[in-house]
Order: structure tokens, then C-alpha cells, then sequence
């Protein structure tokens, strides 16, 4: 095949001409999105969570009264979360009724969510609905699947093909709505599960504000949940080309951007070419923020940036990062396409990154086998 014949198939086109591929005319973005000429709108655009969020009421759900309300409400409905994983209904979360959840579910960790916009934005629950997340100790069971075994209770509530999945289970099959919502779900589920103690003087601390702050009896502070900042940057050399990266804890053929923390003291760009020359000692000249995404597993916001820089030979360290490699367009679409190499989930930001980069989606073998 020859490597035009390649790009289309892998790209997905069938006819037509080939992106421009040059991401400072905007032609090839324009192309790809239909809509925003700049690089920053694509990556947003591209990541699996919706611009739309939940209305979170922050000044209403500070009222100590607004989450019972809320939840004896007919049209308020509730997610259910255990064990880093949601109820679903087939592929969908499932959204139960609020008011009919048993007094002991009820009576565990609930957090008012926010409020789904008055015009549909999910085909899974009502136009201005109030979500509330109700965290279980462990997940239940549809009537159905219990055999011989008492029904636990609310089980005859669940739907008989209740599953129970995390994000990345279950995120493919989401519409955007939803997608936020487990992800909001995730994040302030494991914060609270993570700090039930006051950090300053060790008493355990009351949930208040709806979900949204832990107050400690014995002092009276107060402490909200948090969210650690990490950067991840497509790094791309003078000559156009994309640094791609395996790390450790990678399978063998992935490339990926590089990504890491934010320490402490540190602004967005500092922590941008720190992590670069630690895990492949390039020296970054320059970089752009993206866009961002929460990554909450368990605390993590993605902000996502593409950095300049002029060094040809990036050098792994050999502990986060075992092997780097440059990649130009053409040659990531024939490493994808032959399978030599496989690329982050199309739920992850550094796959939008890097298509960012590229111009265009970028299809993996089995589409394009079948063209
Ligand atoms: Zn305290």
C-alpha cells in the first residue's frame, strides 16, 4: 500500500484531498472539527467530557437543608457509586429515583451533583433534573442476578441488567452529559473516601454542604476537596515531528505524550519543561496550553499542552519513561496502521493531544482493515 493509500485508510477518508496538515494555516483543523480555527477550541472539542456541565448550585447546596430537600424531591435522581464503580443500566448510568432509595442508602455519603441543563443534553434522564450521588460500601445487586442469596436491599429498584463499571469500562458508550457525571462522581467520591480525618488534628470530620466540604467538631475548620494538577504536552521538534513516549507502566507498544505532576511552588510552564527534561532530557523552548480534563483516579486534572523544542535525540531516564521516538505524520499512521504501535484510548487526553498534532482522527488497524 502505498503511503497516501495508507493516510486515507487510516484516516478514514475515501476520497478527496489529503489534509494540509499544517496546524498554523487551520485549514486541516478547520477541516477536522468543521468549526474552530484554533488548536486550543479542537483539543476541548475533542476530549470525551461535555462543555455543558451540571449546574452545581454552589450557593444553594451551602444551605444545610438542600440536600434532604433535593432528595425527597420526585424528579431528583440518583447515581449510585461503590468501589471505583457506578451502576449502569446496559451501557448507560443508571439514574434511579432519589426519593425511593432506602433510608439506609440514603443514610451513607450523598452528594448533591448539580442540575442537568433545561434543554436535553442526555437522552438518559430529564431536561433540569437535580442529580444527588449516593456511595455505597459495596455495589448491589439486581434482584435478577441474586440467586441464592437474600436480595440486598433497594435491589428490586435496579433494573435486571444493572452492571456495575468504572469510567474506563463503561466512558466508550456514554453520551457526553454522562460522561461528566461519572467523572464528577469519581472525583469527589474518592476525595471523601481518601480524607475522613481532619489533617490537623486527626478527629474524624461531619460531611457538610451538601457533599462539598468536611467540617472537623473538635476545631472548626473546614476542608474542601482537591484536585492535583499534572501537565501533559505533545512535544514537537523544529522539524514538525512528534515526541512520543512508552512509560513503565505501559504495554510494550504504546507511545504516548508525556505527562506529570505539578510540584509544589511550581507554575504550569515550569512544571512543563521539568517533566520533559527528567523523563527524555529535551529542553523545551516554548509552550501552548490546550485544554484541560479531569482524570479523577483518584485526583488528577489533565491540563494539556504542546511544547516547542529545537533538540533532535530525546534519552529516556529508564524508570518513568523507557523508550521515546519521534514520529512525523506519515510515519505514525504507518506505525498505527501495521499495528507496530498502539495509541492512548480515545477517551484520554493524550489522544486528543496528539490528533491535535496530527490534524485529523486517527483510526486504528481494525477500521481500517475493514475498508
Ligand atoms: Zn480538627
Amino acid at each position: 500500500m502505498r503511503l497516501s493509500e495508507a493516510l486515507r485508510t487510516v484516516v478514514g477518508m475515501t476520497s478527496g484531498p489529503l489534509p494540509s496538515f499544517d496546524p498554523s494555516a487551520g485549514t486541516a483543523l478547520s477541516a477536522f472539527d468543521g468549526t474552530g480555527p484554533t488548536a486550543g477550541r479542537l483539543a476541548e472539542r475533542l476530549l470525551p467530557v461535555s462543555a455543558e456541565a451540571l449546574d452545581r448550585r454552589s450557593a444553594d447546596r451551602a444551605d444545610p437543608n438542600f440536600l434532604g430537600a433535593v432528595v425527597r424531591h420526585p424528579g431528583t435522581l440518583a447515581v449510585l457509586y461503590s468501589q471505583n464503580r457506578a451502576a449502569h443500566v446496559g451501557t448507560h448510568l443508571a439514574f434511579l429515583p432519589a426519593h425511593l432509595l432506602p433510608a439506609s442508602w440514603l443514610g451513607g455519603l450523598v452528594v448533591y451533583l448539580g442540575q442537568l441543563p433545561q434543554q436535553r443534553t442526555t437522552a438518559q434522564a430529564d431536561p433540569g433534573a437535580d442529580v444527588v450521588l449516593v456511595v455505597l460500601p459495596e455495589p448491589v445487586e439486581p434482584v435478577s442476578a441474586v440467586m441464592s442469596e437474600p436480595a440486598a436491599e433497594g435491589a428490586s429498584l435496579l433494573p435486571e441488567n444493572t452492571n456495575w463499571a468504572g469510567f474506563r469500562e463503561s466512558g466508550p458508550g456514554l453520551d457526553l452529559v454522562e460522561a461528566g457525571i461519572l467523572l464528577e462522581a469519581a472525583a469527589i467520591a474518592n476525595w471523601h473516601r481518601a480524607h475522613p480525618r481532619c489533617p490537623r488534628c486527626g478527629a474524624a470530620t461531619e460531611v457538610v454542604q451538601s457533599g462539598w466540604v468536611r467540617l472537623c467538631p473538635e476545631d472548626g475548620s473546614e476542608h474542601f476537596p482537591r484536585t492535583d494538577p499534572a501537565i501533559i504536552v505533545t512535544v514537537v521538534g523544529a522539524d514538525d515531528r512528534l515526541l512520543l513516549a512508552t512509560g513503565a507502566r505501559m504495554r510494550s507498544t504504546m507511545f504516548s505524550t508525556l505527562a506529570g505532576f505539578v510540584e509544589p511552588g511550581e507554575s504550569l510552564e515550569q512544571a512543563v519543561a521539568r517533566e520533559i527534561l527528567e523523563e527524555v532530557g529535551v529542553r523545551v523552548t516554548e509552550c501552548q496550553y490546550l485544554g484541560s480534563q479531569p482524570w479523577p483516579f483518584p485526583a488528577s486534572l489533565m491540563l494539556g499542552f504542546t511544547a516547542h523544542t529545537e533538540d533532535t535525540i530525546a534519552q529516556p531516564d529508564g524508570a518513568e519513561v523507557l523508550r521515546a521516538r519521534w514520529f512525523s505524520r506519515e510515519e505514525l499512521v504507518t506505525a498505527v496502521g501495521s499495528g507496530e504501535i498502539t495509541l492512548p484510548s480515545r477517551l484520554s487526553i493524550s489522544r486528543a493531544l496528539i490528533e491535535q498534532w496530527f490534524g485529523d482522527h486517527i483510526a486504528e488497524p481494525v477500521l481500517a482493515a475493514t475498508e
